[in-house]
């Protein structure tokens, strides 16, 4: 859509020409199966398949062995989530997970809840943050899997993912860390963070949808997860189905182009700043959520107070922006993200998140604070809420 301006690239990015043109090739020359190594066109294809997999792994600093491609984060949740709770029940059925994870893992604890798991659910105070001490107390000898995210996808909010994965490995616990939010954006050194198990998504970080990957670490006591689609012998029989080759060289290029294009990043951080402090300025009663965490620098959620955000959106239409996450849009239910942040319901429907990418331009930012600051005087004084507070009555 011309003039679109996107700040919706949390829920989704576009893919960069680099990764469109390393992807190409694959629908059209090197088009073989890389499992037909019968043939030079299949041996050429697991070639890069193989060389994908050293790309990856060398930019996330651990090994090729322990990268399985999947087809994204969602999948990969599914599979180590309910692959430590499949095999580990004889250590216990205890996981902990925090109250603000993406849907994908807090709907699979559910449904492993009624396969007999116990689940705590930490809490999370105002700005979105756990207590480490409570994590650590809560963690029992029943405890087989920690699952913490590492940046939320609805308030860019950051969890110590060093301090919790060195955590889990003193108290001889699985840290599983959903890092679809993180990588692409703020480097990761998994020789260095002992994180046991994680996801990421390529199209979150300008790569294809439809894939992404499962990192198992390679330990002494190896980590016992079995295939959750189960198929031909693909991944080492790790996760059955053809390779989606196109999109795992997509993947690869664009996990080396976001690692290269790091100093962008900055610009990205100051341009959310700005947003931020101009909106701050020219909207009365508006509130950062989470604004005194940690945060990814390129996600701001806004509660702009006594104007209901889906009449926000619909008054403005040339700026991609959303209510929350992209996997529960049309929910009717207040953000589960914000709720367990304390934030009140009503405020809840009041709110929206904006998330930039290396693209979005100060003219863009500048443009939206524009639209912004007339649909909200718009909303507001059609809002009865606004008039009721107007008025000093509530
Ligand atoms: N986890 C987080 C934090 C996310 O933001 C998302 C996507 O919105 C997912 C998991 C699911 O990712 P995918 O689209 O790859 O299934």
């Amino acid at each position: 859509m011309k003039d679109l301006i996107y700040l919706d690239n949390n829920a989704t990015t576009k893919v960069d020409p680099r990764v469109r043109g390393a992807m190409l090739p694959f629908f059209e020359e090197a088009y073989a199966n890389p499992q037909s190594t019968q043939y030079a066109l299949g041996r050429e294809a697991n070639r890069h398949l193989e060389e994908s997999r050293e790309t990856i792994a060398a930019l996330l600093h651990g090994h090729a062995s322990e990268i399985t491609f999947t087809s994204g984060a969602t999948e990969t949740i599914n599979m180590a989530l309910k692959g430590v709770f499949q095999n580990y029940q004889t250590k216990g059925k205890h996981i902990i997970t925090v109250k603000t994870e993406h849907k994908a893992t807090l709907l699979t604890l559910y449904y492993l809840e009624k396969a007999g798991a116990k689940v705590t659910y930490l809490p999370v105070n105002i700005d979105g943050s756990i207590s480490l001490d409570e994590l650590t107390e809560s963690i029992t000898d029943e405890t087989i899997l920690v699952s913490i995210m590492a940046a939320n996808n609805e308030t860019g909010v950051l969890h110590p993912i060093q301090e919790i994965a060195e955590i889990c490995q003193q108290k001889n616990t699985l840290f599983f860390c959903d890092a679809t939010q993180w990588v692409g954006k703020l480097p990761l050194n998994l020789k260095e963070m002992p994180i046991d198990m994680l996801c990421l998504s390529s199209h979150k970080h300008h790569g294809p949808k439809g894939v992404g990957l499962f990192y198992k670490r390679e330990k002494s006591q190896p980590i016992q997860i079995p295939p959750l689609i189960i198929g031909g012998q693909q991944e080492n029989g790790m996760r059955g189905g053809t390779h989606n080759m196109a999109s795992i060289v997509g993947m690869a290029k664009a996990l080396e182009l976001s690692v290269k294009e790091e100093p962008l990043h900055k610009k990205t951080e100051k341009l959310r700043d700005y947003f931020e402090e101009a909106l701050l300025e020219k909207i009365p009663h508006i509130v950062i959520n989470g604004k005194n965490a940690k945060r990814i620098f390129n996600t701001t959620n806004i509660t702009f107070k006594y104007a209901r955000a889906s009449q926000i959106i619909i008054e403005s239409p040339q700026i991609a922006m959303s209510t929350g996450s992209a996997c529960v849009t049309g929910s009717r239910d207040p953000s589960h993200v914000l709720r367990a942040m304390g934030v009140e319901e009503e405020d809840c429907f009041c709110s929206l998140r904006f998330s930039l990418s290396k693209w979005t331009t100060r003219q863009e930012v500048e443009e939206a604070i524009r639209i912004l600051e007339k649909s909200l005087h718009k909303v507001r004084s059609e809002s009865p809420l606004w008039s009721l507070f107007r008025d000093g009555i509530i």
